[in-house]
């Protein structure tokens, strides 16, 4: 088998089809991609759109093999770009990457090869690229193409602002003939804009795909004992994968982490808190392990390529819909099954609705912030399909519920709260708009405590009206009235509720109000079905599968999905390959991989065991 068709070109190597076949071994294009391809190579401009997980490199990638000349991609972080250079290597494809992190002498190796023309792809970082030395560099070669990664780097109001991508549009007027292809999965319209006006690619074709991530499957559970909550969850769905549990504060993040770890489970947590070299040791064993669960504040995620996270557990309620939509868009960037899983209660609303009103920030800020903050809770309150609402917020419009969703695959049952909504607000009023839920449940429900008489809240109208409820049941409903805006905290942080405006439509019976029914010990129904990755009978195979996967990436010092990704695995576990031919066929093997791997991987299949230690 001939592995390295890019070193003679032979007429294929012009063919986009032909490369993605033999190279990366796809059948097909997905839909937008094969357009974004056909306009660069024709020699066009292009601004890219895509969620993550969407298959943004291969639009440049191809390209920049078809073109005569190097394609040089810029990349802001340099953990993605070695992942990306390695994983082309792999393939067969002359690349490599320019940054900070290479030994001088490594450099000039690099800068040898690009000058003799041997590069179809060059990664490199922004202040790198724009360097004298660089550009003079570059004035001396032939260039396929500009990639600009992460291109939303540019808007000054993103988290991500780079300060050398403003000066990327210096590309444009030094190599005017050079099409630019900028790529970025952030959504809202306003990046867009910015992206286009100050890398100058106003004129550039816009591809917007859908940023619907189908594969994701988003379910939000009432918060009862979170950590018991997690554990099942990770039992049932996700023995051995790896994910990440984003906690809001750094406490709860060492303390889950502990936790899990004591379970048997192998989580590490990452925080700002501590050390670099912790954070980098971890941040490692993440990317390059299988099965690590990293407990984490928000402060983790960006620049994570990997693309086998399996799950993103919330243990808290994150800020906003577009914080929610980035963090879990880090599960599933393969396209298998993953899941986003939330648990919830009252007293998230609490704490953030507190975080909110002590934050420093202007009056306006903080309206926005606040209205953030509403529109997460209607999120999690929500009782038609989820997927619908999501898109719908970022202006997407999904036709038809997903079916993908813990709303859509178990419909939950809804119930005329009007009259016990009332009588919470009642009793709220009554005891004078300062006491949190404790008190006021301990009211509804005609509890003789201490504390109910030395106030002599048992002589309210309010007392004891309230039994046609439990405890659990009040306290839902005073979290469901919160997250509708019925309600609100004080200020003080003493978790104290106070009625709102809105509650008078209510109150004077001008309103009904319908909230999703809980039900105790709910969604056992579903649990029973298998929602695992491998069928029970194909575990040690996978296992094994994985396991050679290890081996060889730990020879090269590699993340195993540099190797193969888990897709490719399960696509060997279904098809079950047992000549070389049969391997070639399986996505994402492609030639260069077949040469190198193909033998091993059947040799697992085969029941073969595995070379001893070298
Ligand atoms: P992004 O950069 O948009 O987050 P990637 O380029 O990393 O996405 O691609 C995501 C995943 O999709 C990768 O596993 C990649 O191999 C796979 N992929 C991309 N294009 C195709 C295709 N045409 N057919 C099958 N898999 C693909
Ligand atoms: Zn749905």
């Amino acid at each position: 088998m001939e592995c390295a068709p890019m070193s003679v070109p032979s007429p294929e190597v012009s063919d986009p089809r032909w490369l993605l076949r033999s190279v990366f071994g796809y059948d097909d294009f997905r839909p937008m991609q094969g357009d974004v391809v056909q306009h660069l190579v024709e020699g066009n401009d292009a601004l890219v759109l895509m969620p993550t997980g969407g298959g943004k490199s291969l639009c440049y990638q191809i390209p920049a093999m078809v073109r005569p000349g190097t394609g040089v991609v810029v990349s802001p972080l340099i953990a993605l770009m070695h992942d990306q250079v390695d994983a082309l290597v792999q393939a067969g494809v002359r690349a490599a990457c320019l940054n900070s992190s290479l030994s001088s002498e490594d450099a000039r190796g690099v800068e040898r090869q690009l000058l003799a023309g041997e590069l179809d792809l060059l990664y490199v970082a922004p202040e790198r690229l724009l360097a004298p030395r660089t550009l003079a560099l570059l004035d001396q070669c032939r260039i396929a193409l500009f990639a600009i990664d992460e291109a939303h780097c540019v808007s000054q109001w993103g988290h991500d602002f780079r300060p050398e991508y403003l000066q990327l549009s210096q590309l444009h007027e030094r190599y005017p003939a050079v099409p630019r292809i900028a790529l970025t999965a952030t959504a809202d319209g306003r990046t867009r804009e910015e992206i286009a006006q100050r890398l100058g690619l106003r004129g550039a074709r816009r591809f917007i795909s859908s940023f619907d991530r189908p594969n994701i499957r988003y379910t939000i559970a009432p918060k009862d004992n979170a950590r018991q909550q997690l554990l099942s969850f990770l039992k049932r769905e996700h023995p051995g994968e790896a994910g990440i549990v984003y906690c809001l504060s750094r406490r709860r993040v060492d303390e889950t982490a502990d936790w899990l770890r004591r379970q048997g489970w192998d989580a590490l947590p990452y925080h700002a808190g501590l050390s670099a070299e912790d954070r980098r040791a971890h941040q490692q064993r993440f990317v390059s392990d299988d099965g690590v669960i990293m407990v984490a504040t928000i402060a983790f995620g960006m620049g994570i390529d990997k693309p086998d996270v399996r799950f993103v557990a919330h243990l808290d309620l994150p800020r906003s819909l577009e914080a929610y939509y980035q963090e879990t868009g880090r599960a599933g960037r393969d396209g298998l099954r993953a899941n986003a899983w939330m648990v919830y209660g009252h007293q998230d609303v609490v704490m953030l609705r507190q975080l909110l009103e002590e934050s420093a920030a202007a009056a306006e800020q903080k309206r926005v912030e606040r209205q953030k903050l509403e529109a997460t809770l209607a999120f999690c309150e929500l009782t038609a399909c989820r997927r619908q609402h999501l898109l719908g917020y970022f202006g997407e419009r999904l036709a038809e519920p997903c079916g993908n969703c813990d709303n859509c695959l178990n419909p939950p049952p809804t119930w005329d709260a009007t009259e016990p909504a009332r009588m919470a607000l009642s009793c709220v009023y009554r005891t004078g708009q300062r006491f949190g839920v404790a008190q006021l449940v301990d009211v509804l429900l005609g509890k003789d405590t201490e504390r109910v008489r030395a106030l002599r809240h048992d002589r309210l109208s309010t007392f004891g009206i309230g039994k046609d409820l439990d405890a659990r049941g009040w306290r839902t409903l005073f979290r469901q009235l919160l997250a509708l805006g019925y309600l609100r905290v004080d200020a003080e942080g003493y978790g104290t509720l106070a009625l709102t405006d809105r509650c008078r439509p209510l109150l004077r019976g001008e309103e009904r109000l319908e909230l999703r029914r809980e039900v105790a010990g709910r969604r056992r129904s579903r649990g029973s079905r298998s929602e695992r990755f491998v069928a029970e009978a194909d575990q040690q195979l996978w296992e094994a599968l994985r396991a050679c996967r290890r081996r060889l990436a730990e020879a090269q010092g590699v993340p195993p999905y540099v190797i193969f990704h888990d897709a490719t695995l399960l696509e060997m576990l279904d098809q079950r390959p047992v000549t070389l031919e049969q391997m070639a066929a399986i996505p994402g093997v492609g030639e260069a991989r077949l040469a190198k791997y193909g033998q091993a991987f059947l040799d697992v299949l085969a029941g073969k065991p595995p070379p001893g230690p070298a």
